[in-house]
């Protein structure tokens, strides 16, 4: 017996001499503007430097295919070919797909048609204003997801008629973070993070075996957290008033909007953070929650097993959806 014993202590101090031999896996990190924002990458081992250069390289590729101001994009085609129906990539189409599905499911809260809005209003931009009530209802009337044509067998995509438009920037940087996590892994990562401007994406824990922090930024306050989530792989998208807005005589306008009223969505949310199987799908849901309010939108989350929500009201109250992860409020 005390032979055994003597033996299994042997095998744990070795084991213990051994893993403080192993060196920690070196991190990599670097940041790049892409889709709007700046995306930082964390990944670690050796092959962490190429791994991340094709990570972000594979954004790059979304965004050029993605985003509705880049000429010759595929939804710059779709956007100016009304009446046409026009060949996308693959990845273009999953957006789109994803899209129409949380647009059905959100009751047309989220709406990738809301292009035409978000060009009248041109928040975040040099020529950003408030539109008159008549210019306002003139662009509402084209913003239908409805309307949007799709043939997903010939990865067909199209809009019916002119002044209708394509949008996917509620929903196209979470595919991005998506797709990035997935190339890391073809390159063998097994421990990365990647925050592309608030849409957060985990992997594999850390490298020391603990689990990610994940911190939920207070609306109201660039360095503070309302709540800090842990977890080894997943992810986490906020949406929230305080990015992209401009103040005009005391009023905050910002950039999403109630695609009924074609105003930016005022249901009494500032921030809402989503945690969902994918990144796409926490960015599209984030972007529709935050149209649709806590009362209709925590009725939603409910419903939907793998979606949670944490939702900051303008009150400052913090409603959380009853099975969300291991998340810790802060105040
Ligand atoms: P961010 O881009 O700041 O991470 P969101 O994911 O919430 O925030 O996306 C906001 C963007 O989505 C807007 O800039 C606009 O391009 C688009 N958008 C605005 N309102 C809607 C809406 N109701 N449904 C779908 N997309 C929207
Ligand atoms: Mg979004």
């Amino acid at each position: 017996m005390r032979r055994y014993i003597f033996f299994a202590v042997a095998v744990m101090l070795s084991a213990q001499l051994l893993l403080s031999c192993v060196p920690a896996p070196q991190a990599f990190e670097q940041s790049e503007f892409i889709m709007d924002t700046v995306v930082t990458i964390r990944a670690y081992g050796k092959r962490a430097p190429q791994a991340v250069q094709a990570a972000f390289a594979e954004m790059r590729k979304i965004e050029a295919l993605a985003s509705a101001y880049i000429s010759g994009s595929d939804v710059w085609k779709v956007n100016n070919s009304p009446g046409q129906m026009i060949e996308v990539s693959a990845d273009t189409l999953a957006i789109i797909q994803l899209a129409q599905q949380v647009s059905e499911q959100t009751d047309g809260a989220f709406d990738i048609s809301v292009f035409p809005l978000v060009q009248l209003w041109g928040i975040g931009k040099k020529d950003e204003y408030v539109p008159t009530e008549s210019e306002v209802a003139a662009v509402v009337a084209s913003v239908d997801f409805r309307k949007i044509r799709i043939d997903a067998d010939k990865l067909l995509v199209g809009i019916p008629e002119g002044g209708m438009g394509i949008d996917l920037g509620g929903v196209a940087k979470g595919y991005a973070a998506d797709r990035a996590a997935a190339v890391l892994a073809e390159h063998g990562i097994k421990h990365a993070l990647i925050n592309a401007g608030g849409n957060v994406v985990v992997m594999g824990g850390k490298p020391d075996g603990s689990l990610w922090r994940v911190g939920i930024q207070d609306p109201r306050d660039p360095n503070g957290y309302i709540a800090v989530v842990r977890m080894n792989t997943g992810t986490v998208v906020t949406s929230g008033d305080y990015e992209r807005y401009f103040i005009k005589d005391g009023k905050r306008y910002h950039h999403i909007f109630d695609p009924r009223t074609g105003q930016p969505a005022a249901a009494g949310v500032i921030a809402v953070s989503v945690t969902a199987p994918t990144s796409a799908q926490a960015d599209a849901y984030s972007t529709a929650l935050f149209v649709m309010g806590v009362d209709k939108g925590m009725k939603l989350v409910e419903s939907l097993p793998d979606i949670e929500a944490i939702f900051v009201t303008e009150d400052g109250e913090i409603v959380v959806s009853s099975d969300f992860p291991d998340i810790k409020l802060q105040r």
